[in-house]
Formats: structure tokens, sequence, C-alpha cells
């Protein structure tokens, strides 16, 4: 029989985490030839989330969980949660069921057949978001697409069923400054994509700020493209050529017209322009910089407080 693993990041979800496994449950219970294993990853809550998966841990033993020491953020929480899945098939869901579980019959269904490696999921419309968030999101895969290789999808969400040497292959990226979205594109592999509408949280509150999202979308420009570093160059020399011609000018209309003094605010002017043009790239080499300096340090990923597992292990012991 095969196994599926449930990965489930859940941060501060008292409220939706028992709606989640309600609904998870009816279809685990449709899909009878298949074993299941959920694998609820606490990323540091501050409420009773923990709690509650250690409650559904007592009296389902398909559910296990794993605790953060802190907040990690959702990129650790998944690659926490694909480390200790045993399934052949690895899913990804949100617990807010924005992630339909009612499609995972379906997924599954593909793998068996079609010979995809995995099949994920991407939201055609974006109801219920403000406008504003929509626009800067697709400007923002319409820049990250034009400089990168990697194809970073529109509108593609987190959720996804993997077979397990994709998971393997994801594990593998084991790099500190993590965006999913660019290493599931980045390993290959055949993907089949399900299209659906998007629906709005069950329960409980997004967690992503408008300055969440801006430092996770710099995570996906330095994560997976190297163009914002040859900006400086080619406006260095865009800049060179530009003031060669303007001395030339100035040059000439001086012997030919005189040199009455004038013209301040428009030197000002440039000042103000270079010296923005010349910050902007040392701020675009000092992220690419932090970015090196934080992966050469090599810190976990993510730390363990308390987990399912320790507790089996425990009652072994005694
Ligand atoms: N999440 C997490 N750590 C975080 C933020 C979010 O594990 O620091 C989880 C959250 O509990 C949820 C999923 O990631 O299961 C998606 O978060 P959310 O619904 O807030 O994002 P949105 O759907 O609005 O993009
Ligand atoms: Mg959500």
């Amino acid at each position: 029989m095969d196994k599926i693993s449930v990965v489930v990041p859940c941060y501060n979800e008292e409220e939706a985490l028992p709606v989640y496994y309600k609904e998870m449950c009816r279809v685990m219970d449709e899909m009878k030839d298949v074993v299941f294993e959920l694998i609820f990853v606490d990323d540091g809550s501050s409420d009773a989330t923990l709690g509650i998966m250690k409650d559904l841990n007592e009296k389902d033993s398909r559910c296990r969980y794993l605790s953060f020491s802190r907040n990690f953020g959702k990129e650790a929480a998944i690659y926490a949660g694909l480390k200790a899945s045993e399934g052949d098939y690895v899913a990804l869901m949100d617990v807010d069921l924005q992630d339909p579980p009612t499609l995972l019959p379906e997924m599954y269904e593909i793998l068996q057949e079609d010979g995809y490696d995995n099949v994920a999921t991407k939201r055609v419309t974006r109801t219920g978001e403000p406008h504003i968030r929509s626009f800067l999101s697709e400007s923002f895969y319409k820049f990250v697409n034009a400089i990168s290789k990697t194809e970073i999808v529109d509108g593609a969400r987190d959720y996804r069923l993997m077979k397990r040497k994709m998971v393997q292959a994801v594990l593998e990226m084991s790099e500190y400054n993590r965006f999913s979205k660019g290493i599931f594109g980045w390993v290959g592999f055949r993907t089949k994509w399900l299209q659906y509408d998007n629906i709005e949280r069950s329960a409980g509150k997004t967690k992503w700020s408008m300055w969440k999202l801006f430092k996770y979308s710099v995570e996906g420009i330095t994560g997976f493209s190297v163009a914002p570093l040859s900006l400086a160059s080619v406006v260095g020399v865009l800049f060179c050529v530009l003031s060669f011609i303007m001395i030339a000018v100035i040059v000439v209309r001086t012997l030919v017209w005189g040199d009455p003094v004038s013209g301040w605010p428009s030197l000002a002017c440039i000042i103000f322009m270079v010296s923005g043009v010349q910050l902007l790239c040392t701020g675009i080499v000092g992220e690419y910089l932090s970015k090196t300096y934080l992966e050469t340090k090599k810190r976990p990923i993510f730390i363990l407080k308390d987990s399912s597992d320790d507790k089996e292990q425990k009652h072994e012991r005694t």
C-alpha cells in the first residue's frame, strides 16, 4: 500500500487547525487504498496550536507533530516537514483550507498514471485580495521571470503532491535562504498543473504583511538570479558615455558662445541622480553579500524543541 505524508506548516493556527483536521479526515476516509501520515509543523506559535497538535497525536496515530523553538518561517517549516516525512508521496498543504484537501484524490490519481513526478496547483484568480497586492505580485512575477532562468510560476501555490525522488531532490537543496517556488522549479521533474479559483481563508488571519511579502520577493530575486548584480556595470557604462557627450557639448558651447555661469540647479539634480544610482548598486551588492554571509555560516534551517518522535522514543525507552 502507498503511503502519503501530508506536511502542514502552522503558525498561530488554533482556529484553523481543528477545521482542517476534520476536512482532512473526510478525504482520508475516502482514499481507502492509501496509508496517511499528517505531519503538523508548529512554527513557534504563541497560541494553543501546539496543544491541539498534541491532542491530535494522542487520539489519532496518523498525526505527528514537530515544534520549532521559535518562528523560523514557512519555508523552514516545509523543509522540516519534508525531512521528517516517510511516505512514498508527500503533499504540502496550508492549514487554512486555501489548499483544498478534496483535490488530493485527483492529484494522487494523476501521479499513478501519466508519468508525472509531481502535481502542483496554481490559482487563476485573486479574489478577496487587495488590488494593490495583486498588482505588486503580478509585477514581481514578471520581473523575476525576465531575469531568472528558473521558471517561477505566477499564482503558484505551495500546495503540491510529489513523488519521493523529487522530495529527495528538494531536500538536497539545503540552502539557508529558501524560496520554495524557485526550488521546486529548479529541481526540474515533470509537473502537472491544476488550476483553481482563489479560496479565502477558513479561519484566522493571513501571516503576510506587505513588508514580509517584499522581503520574500527579494529572497526570490536574489535566490534565483544574479542579473541585478550587473546593474552597476550597465549603468556605469551608460553614464560614462553620457558624460563624454556632455563634456563635448559643454566645451563646444563655451568656445562658441562664451560661458555665463549658470546651471547649478541642473548640476544639483545630476549629483542627486548619480549618487542615488551609486547607492542603489551598492545596496544590491550588499543584498547578495548578506545572503552569502548567512549561507557561509551554515546555520541550521530550523531548531526543534519538541516532536511526536521524541515522545515515541521516550516510550520505547521506558
Ligand atoms: N505559516 C508558517 N510560518 C509563518 C507564516 C505562515 O508556518 O511564519 C503557515 C501558516 O500557518 C499557513 C501557511 O503557512 O498554514 C500559509 O500562511 P498564510 O495563510 O498566512 O499565507 P497566505 O495564504 O495568506 O499566503
Ligand atoms: Mg493562507
